[in-house]
């Protein structure tokens, strides 16, 4: 294993699936629904593969309808136009785009200033591409509410703007964020726009829970504030929006100029993926509003089941305002270390979460976080409250 990858190791993800697994424990690690998405979705699918529409490789940006479905979206939920032909990429997956985008726009020694906590593949990202990673740590705010706190990862201004150099190529976002649940506010998202605009810098937005936010929190793409249309990267996915995390469909949008650096190293990746399930990706992407509400309302309530049990067994639990993760506080359960404690929880509790310590380049600002996935069915939900509360409560 090279020097630039030595760091990283085995992704958490696989190690704590493992590990639910031989334990036999609820997995609430990694993010993923135990429930398929729209039969008539899957039909699509189907339909696709049995008429041979995609059986061979696809075009390389991706298959026209789809293309044309992801403008569409653009168009008819923020306002945004792409052209389908020049301004539209499909990918294998967002986590293909974010490498492609990385690899693409990069050079060697480049900085990119990125929200930390960072899934997990944006560190050995900007490692393979030779560029080096800034991280700005998104802290708990002080408020206080009750049971569920109101507390919420904020992002400190000052901290960004201290962050950018004169080496600084890009700034690497992600709302809804994954693992602390933040939905960055129009005042956020506003400054990070006109930082970016001011330094005239790249900005990467990985966008893709951006239909799961709940309550009053309102998604909005970086790409639709003033000056960012022409320097902004920004990548959606059809796995979470559709409950398809196997599929892996993926895409990116920006000005032609972008998405031909992005396509410049995708080509050399996968060049392309999915073939049939572009197809039925492009019909999900038409699917009335109604399935957008319904999706949001019952992650939302699951949500709602599973911060109810974490509070009960006296889990710090900050506001999810979107993404399927709740991020909890173990201190109020005498422990400090997450490690630890998400590789001693298979055996207390029968249940396996994620330490946020992952996430981050400064390992003990995440130490005491844990982060649990609700996008689970409602009985696995409630089973897991159930022997949370049994073995801490
Ligand atoms: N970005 C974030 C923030 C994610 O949480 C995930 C996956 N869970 C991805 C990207 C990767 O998405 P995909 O499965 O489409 O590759
Ligand atoms: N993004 C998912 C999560 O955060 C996992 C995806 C993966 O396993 N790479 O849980």
């Amino acid at each position: 294993l090279n020097r630039r990858l030595a760091e990283f190791g085995t992704t958490i993800f696989a190690e704590m699936s493992a590990l639910a697994l031989k334990t036999g424990s609820i997995n609430l690690g990694q993010g993923f629904p135990d429930t398929d998405g729209p039969e008539e979705i899957r039909e699509a699918a189907v339909r696709a593969l049995r008429d041979g529409r995609g059986n061979q490789y696809p075009p390389g940006p991706g298959v026209p309808e789809l293309r044309a479905a992801i403008v569409e979206h653009q168009r008819r939920r923020y306002g945004l136009t792409f052209d389908p032909d020049t301004e539209v990429l499909v990918t294998a997956g967002a986590t293909e785009a974010i490498a492609a985008a990385l690899l693409g726009l990069l050079e060697p020694g480049d900085e990119v200033v990125a929200l930390e906590p960072y899934y997990d593949s944006y560190a050995a990202c900007i490692a393979m591409a030779g560029g080096t990673r800034v991280p700005v740590t998104l802290r708990p705010s002080e408020e206080t509410g009750e049971g569920v706190t109101d507390r919420r990862f904020r992002l400190d201004l000052d901290e960004l703007r201290d962050a950018v150099t004169d080496r600084t190529r890009l700034l690497l976002i992600n709302t809804p964020h994954n693992p602390t649940g933040t939905v960055l506010t129009r005042a956020e998202l506003t400054a990070i726009a006109e930082l970016a605009v001011e330094r005239d810098l790249l900005v990467v937005t990985d966008e893709v829970y951006e239909h799961l936010v709940f309550d009053d929190a309102e998604h909005l793409p970086l790409a639709a504030f003033p000056g960012m249309r022409e320097r902004t990267v920004t990548i959606g996915s059809a796995g979470k929006t559709f409950s398809f995390t196997g599929w892996k469909v993926g895409w990116v949008t920006g000005t032609a100029e972008l998405v031909t650096a992005v396509r410049s190293a995708k080509q050399f990746l996968t060049y392309v993926s999915s073939g049939p399930f572009q197809y039925a990706v492009a019909e999900a992407l038409a699917l009335p509003d109604t399935y957008f509400e319904e999706f949001r309302a019952g992650m939302r309530a699951k949500r709602d089941l599973l911060a109810t049990g974490l509070t009960e067994a006296g889990f710090e639990v900050f506001r999810s305002a979107g993404t399927y993760f709740i991020t909890t506080d173990i201190r109020p359960l005498g422990e400090s270390d997450g490690f630890a404690f998400c590789r001693s929880l298979p055996e207390r509790a029968g249940v396996v979460a994620i330490p946020n310590a992952v996430f981050y380049d400064h390992r003990e600002a995440g130490a005491p976080f844990v982060r649990f996935a609700f996008c689970k069915r409602t009985e696995v939900l409630t089973d897991a409250a159930e022997r949370l509360r049994k073995a801490f409560a």
